[in-house]
């Protein structure tokens, strides 16, 4: 790609002052549910990532505590917010910043906000903001039918996850962010592990371990691994936490997410290729791609993020989740009758992920 001048090390003062100071108004309530990403971005000059990210290493003091040199850091968040492709209408360096936003608002719960080291709240901030670096826009099984080198490189195995995880310390070590720490190494390692939890198609390895916590009541955040574990599933469901927002906000992503989908139901098209599910154009909608997504992923990760942290904004969360989901069966009748009647796979229609989610919510106040 041709070189782009970088953005003034000091962005915040380049920008016309009326946007700078709407942007800086925006970040004192950057710990809201209801934060306005999108418009966060377009006051900022596309450049959200950089601004949130570094607002809030600064805010949680880890630039005086871990000794951050300003230049370095400004560098490695440029480069980070560069390495994401904006041509891609979901995964670019906006749904990084909304991600970053997410993990803020859930490290600010009681449950981590009083067990969390400042080493585990730079790592999760990291993490979010690095997660789907460099990704192009298409998913796995796409890379893997196209022979793709990163296919080969990581053997078919959280190739975009190992990917988006090499990259971040790529550009870690280029800057030498942390090269002045000893735990540097520990650093790449416990980004990766993060990162790597972000892969979908594991979800179930992870909730199944997050349940049997849950169900013994074992999770103890003195415990350093316990502490990671939550910040593993922090992570996944800041990374999928769109529906859980306010209809607005949620509609966009949700727009956004699907555009790219079949963007790649097209390319597969235009070379023959087998037409990847959710991203045929002509055999889904907006509404079928978040009703199933809603039921079979974004559900059953929140009926346990509740049970684990029943607060406020978790109660919050679920509102806008069923409200959306009504919204998106109401725009599609025909999708939302057909998981109710068994037309769906028999083992998934014994599940109700709400209304599991609402007992196990009311059990637990
Ligand atoms: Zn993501």
């Amino acid at each position: 790609s041709p070189p782009q001048a970088l953005p003034h090390l000091n962005p915040l003062h380049i920008l016309d002052e009326d946007y700078c100071g709407q942007a800086k108004c925006m970040l004192e309530k950057v710990g809201s549910w209801n934060f306005d990403i999108f418009l966060f971005d377009r006051l900022t000059n596309g450049n959200s990532l950089v601004f949130l990210t570094f607002h809030l290493l600064n805010q949680y003091g880890l630039i005086e505590l871990f000794q951050l040199d300003m230049v370095k850091l400004r560098r490695f968040l440029v480069l980070v917010q560069e390495d994401y492709h904006n041509q891609n209408p979901y995964h670019n360096a906006v749904h990084a910043a909304d991600v970053t936003q997410a993990m803020h608002c859930y490290l600010r719960e009681p449950k981590l906000a009083q067990s969390l080291t400042s080493f585990d709240i730079l790592l999760g901030l990291l993490a979010a903001a690095t997660h789907d670096l460099d990704h192009p826009g298409v998913n796995q099984p796409f890379l893997i039918k196209t022979n793709h080198y990163l296919a080969a490189l990581y053997r078919n195995t959280s190739v975009l996850e190992n990917h988006h995880w090499r990259s971040a310390v790529g550009l870690l070590r280029e800057t030498e962010l942390f090269s002045h720490l000893p735990v540097e190494d520990s650093i790449e390692r416990q980004l990766g592990s993060l990162i790597l939890a972000t892969d979908i198609s594991r979800q179930n390895e992870y909730l199944s371990r997050f349940r049997t916590h849950l169900d013994e009541n074992d999770l103890c955040l003195g415990h350093a691994s316990h502490r990671h574990f939550v910040l593993q599933m922090a992570l996944k469901c800041a990374d999928i936490c769109n529906p859980c927002r306010p209809w607005e906000l949620s509609k966009q992503w949700s727009e956004k997410v699907t555009e790219e989908f079949f963007h790649q139901g097209d390319i597969e098209k235009k070379h023959k290729l087998e037409i990847s599910p959710l991203c045929d154009s002509e055999a889904n909608t907006i509404a079928s791609v978040q009703i199933g997504f809603m039921t079979y992923v974004v559900e059953p990760l929140f009926a346990e993020w509740v049970r684990f942290s029943d607060t406020r904004l978790s109660q919050t969360m679920l509102g806008h989740l069923g409200l959306n989901k009504a919204s998106w069966s109401a725009l599609e009748p025909e999708a939302s009758g057909s998981s109710e009647e068994g037309e769906s796979e028999p083992g998934r229609a014994t599940e109700e992920p709400s209304s599991r989610a609402l007992s196990q919510g009311s059990q637990e106040s």
